[in-house]
């Protein structure tokens, strides 16, 4: 195939791949449901994350989260075991969910019989930015452990995200501190919600549940 050819077929990829995240986007919210994408790096705390939402959420709403991963079911099962239903997505070797992807497991289910749906995005902080898939907020994740300048080198993750999470907040103190990243996430979009977690002590669930508009 030609350069150019090649353009223009990555572009229709993107051009189908946004038709049909906004045909989920309506469709949820036709049916008063909420829908989260949860992006971030690999180790970052996005499934100890979800673990903690699923325990809380679970005894009030029906939740259903969709787990993308190269391959494996381990996060899948982890959240399962906090009472939601879960799906684990294997992508064999892709890098990112697209809307195309969670259609697919929505066409297995009847949407009816849950609340609030969230997928925890394939751990990188690079192309899931580029790929809509129908939610209503995303969520961006880092951790502590990542380094001084993980959000400053990623400025187009956190564009594409309406919650900022900076997690493992209780390793403060590696030579610098999170509000670090918080500030620098902050300063990335105007209106961004940063929140400082540690998923481990529970630091920070109670507060993303409000940022999420979930009435607990
Ligand atoms: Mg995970
Ligand atoms: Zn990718």
């Amino acid at each position: 195939m030609s350069p150019e050819k090649k353009v223009v077929v990555k572009k229709l990829a993107y051009q189908v791949n946004d038709e049909l995240a906004d045909k989920i986007r309506e469709v949820m919210k036709s049916k008063n449901k909420l829908f989260f994408n949860m992006m971030g790096s690999i180790g970052s705390g996005k499934t100890l994350i979800l673990e903690r939402l699923a325990a809380k959420l679970s005894s009030k709403y029906r939740v259903f989260v969709i787990n993308g991963d190269v391959a494996t079911t381990i996060d899948a099962d982890r959240i399962a075991k906090q009472g939601a239903t879960t799906v684990q997505i294997n992508t064999g070797g892709g890098c990112h969910l697209s809307a195309k992807l969670i259609q697919n497991e929505l066409d297995k289910i009847n949407i009816d019989d849950y609340d609030i749906f969230i997928a925890e995005n394939v751990g990188n902080l690079i192309c899931p930015a580029a790929w809509d898939i129908g939610a209503q907020l995303n969520i961006t994740v880092v951790s502590i452990t990542e380094g001084e300048y993980v959000v400053k080198k990623h400025p187009i993750i956190f564009k594409s995200a309406e919650i900022a999470i900076i997690n493992k907040c209780d390793l403060d103190g590696l030579g610098f501190n999170s509000d670090v990243l918080a500030e620098d996430a902050a300063k990335i979009k105007s209106g961004m919600k940063v929140i400082l977690t540690s998923a481990k002590t529970g630091q920070g669930i109670d507060e993303l549940i409000t940022a999420l508009g979930i009435e607990y």
